[in-house]
């Protein structure tokens, strides 16, 4: 366990259905299995139950299980014995990792209830991923895949020569969803990220994937149009039975460096 206390950052130790510290600072585990460090509890932090509920329907249809797949088959390369995910939603991506121990950190309740429930393999965490419960230099890898970079929390949790995987979507990413939606379809820019370590690769990934009316409507819950789309727009969506949408994904590997 390299779980800390989040008020005064010692150790934590699991007992029973609780994590506890040297000062008696104690945490429980919910039922579901996920375990609050979150000190302030505000309410609708990360996904909520829509979002959430959506993004698992459109997940289970296996259209992005690719991406899983690769990801699974990097950690499996890297010979990792402890990950974090920083930003895990609902496990999907976590749960195929492979690695001795593993750590999911995400805000959403309801993302972690599932994860928990379904991926015994991991700890999930509810957690800021700016402010990581975990101890300096205990992850070999660390995967933050469609959620912000947390830069100087991966510099401290990484070892030396620890990787940093970073998945964005492709320029190309859901690109006929997008033309059928709106008048102008854009195509996603990449960016390097702004974190202390090497730039060691990148590698693109594509498919495409047929998807029906209910999966098109998940697919657009789970994404930030939903909350960019014009009530006109959405409505197009009644109009479309199906459609053959490309999933492109681009995997940037950053190395931290010996000293
Ligand atoms: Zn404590």
């Amino acid at each position: 366990m390299r779980l800390i206390c989040p008020i005064c950052k010692k150790p934590l130790q699991t007992k029973d259905k609780e994590a506890l510290c040297i000062n008696n600072h104690h945490f429980d585990y919910a039922r579901s299995g996920y375990l609050n460090l979150m000190i302030s509890q505000k309410k609708n932090h990360g996904d909520n139950t829509d979002m959430s509920k959506a993004r698992i329907s459109f997940l289970n249809t296996g259209a992005y299980a690719f991406l899983r797949e690769e990801l699974s088959a990097l950690t499996k390369q890297y010979g990792s014995s402890c990950i974090a995910d920083l930003g895990c939603g609902n496990g999907y991506y976590t749960s195929a990792l492979v690695a001795e121990e593993k750590y999911g950190f995400d805000l959403s309740k309801d993302a972690l209830k599932y994860a928990a429930k379904h991926d015994p393999s991991t700890n999930y965490i509810v957690s800021s991923i700016f402010n990581v419960p975990l101890t300096d230099h205990c992850a070999d890898t660390i995967l933050t895949c469609f959620a912000p970079t947390a830069s100087s929390e991966i510099d401290r949790l990484l070892v030396d020569n620890g990787y940093f995987i970073y998945v964005s979507p492709g320029p190309l990413h859901l690109m006929e969803f997008k033309e059928a939606l709106y008048d102008k379809a854009y195509q996603n820019i990449v960016k390097r990220q702004d974190v202390p370590l090497h730039f060691a690769d990148q590698i693109e990934i594509e498919n495409r994937f047929h998807a029906d009316q209910e999966t098109l409507k998940n697919l657009f819950m789970m994404t930030p149009y939903a909350f960019h789309t014009g009530i006109d727009d959405v409505k197009k969506l009644d109009q479309i039975q199906h459609l053959d949408v490309t999933a492109q994904f681009v995997i940037q590997i950053y190395q931290k460096n010996k000293e």
